[in-house]
């Protein structure tokens, strides 16, 4: 598989008047191109700091102070995304790289026409000339992403459509400048269950239409079954363990996946009980030395808490930072 991205020791802290969080800490992990990436965990692991941390999306109090994000360009020139300045990487974010966030409410502005939005996010990248002619592309768009009678809705303001409809135009801005890497931060939890399983498929249709690498974050194992390639399993700021999804499901190697596992008896019903697993998201203002899992593993050993795990090949593309290993 060829690489699209290779981040390697990111770490984000963020500096409170309660101490220095320490959100991220060397997290490393390849996306190949043409996969979907999925990033799993409780709130608060860390994951969402991880993906906007990708383009430097990380606001003050937050700091990114190490790390690098290599980016495989299509002409095969490979940059370190984190060394961009604001302006370089603008030019990348939302254009090759695209986010789409939770709320589709927060993403889009209530005093615009959906297509107005559509065709500014084009304008943004030079992508068309006048708005007039993004909002014939907008109509397109919203072809693509499946929302009936476009001629008519491109027209609508974001009030005039219902929950999932907004997230389709959202998916649709994230999609309208054709992006390599379309970054899905919890897509569908704010969404009704019946609507979740359409922007999920509406995901997986974006991808092979614009033949974009998709990094997948959420705390539902049911969305990793049905959605993911490989998975990043996150616990308190680090990565845990990494494999396919038939590995992470069939063969789960660290202690917090296998708790992660049976607290979602079946990934397919998707029960959201990620909460299961006794004990506390540790504090990361002073996370717990050794592994950060240690307080609540039911194998934690005398050494988990003197010694930090690292992420080992077990088997194939299967990677555990864990000590029984
Ligand atoms: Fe449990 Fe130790 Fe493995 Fe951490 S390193 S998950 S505490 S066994
Ligand atoms: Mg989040």
């Amino acid at each position: 598989p060829e690489p699209i991205l290779q981040v390697r020791n990111l770490t984000v802290h963020f500096y409170t008047y309660a101490g220095i969080v320490k959100a991220i800490e060397k997290v490393s992990f390849d996306v190949y191109k043409g996969e979907t990436f999925a990033l799993v965990g409780e709130t608060g692991c860390g994951k969402s700091v991880t993906s906007r941390a990708l383009t430097q999306l990380i606001e003050s109090p937050g700091r990114i102070v190490e790390g690098q994000v290599l980016y495989y360009r299509d002409d095969g020139s490979v940059v370190d995304l984190l060394k961009l300045s604001e302006e370089e990487i603008r030019k990348i974010r939302g254009n090759e790289i695209a986010y789409i966030f939770q709320d589709p409410h927060a993403s889009l502005d209530p005093l615009y026409t959906v297509g107005h939005q559509i065709a500014e996010a084009m304008e943004v990248h030079g992508k068309i000339s006048n708005i007039k002619e993004g909002i014939q592309k907008a109509i397109q768009i919203l072809k693509s992403v499946l929302i009936p009678d476009p001629e008519r809705r491109v027209k609508n303001y974001p009030h005039e459509l219902s929950g999932g409809m907004k997230q389709r135009v959202v998916i649709g801005i994230g999609v309208s400048n054709n992006p390599r890497i379309l970054i899905a931060d919890e897509p569908t939890t704010a969404l009704d269950v019946t609507v979740q399983a359409q922007i999920l498929e509406l995901l997986d249709k974006m991808k092979r239409e614009y033949n974009a690498t998709i990094i997948l974050i959420t705390h539902n194992l049911g969305v990793v079954a049905e959605t993911a390639d490989r998975v990043a399993v996150m616990y308190a700021g680090k990565i845990v363990e990494i494999g396919s999804v038939d590995q992470i499901f069939k063969n789960p190697l660290h202690p917090y996946t296998q708790g992660l596992l049976k607290a979602v008896p079946n990934p397919m019903t998707k029960i959201e009980k990620l909460e299961a697993i006794p004990g506390t998201v540790p504090n990361l203002i002073n996370p717990p030395s050794g592994c950060r899992f240690h307080p609540r593993c039911p194998k934690a050993m005398e050494v988990c808490k003197q010694k930090v795990p690292e992420l080992k090949e077990i088997e194939p593309g299967h990677f555990v930072a864990c000590h029984l290993y």
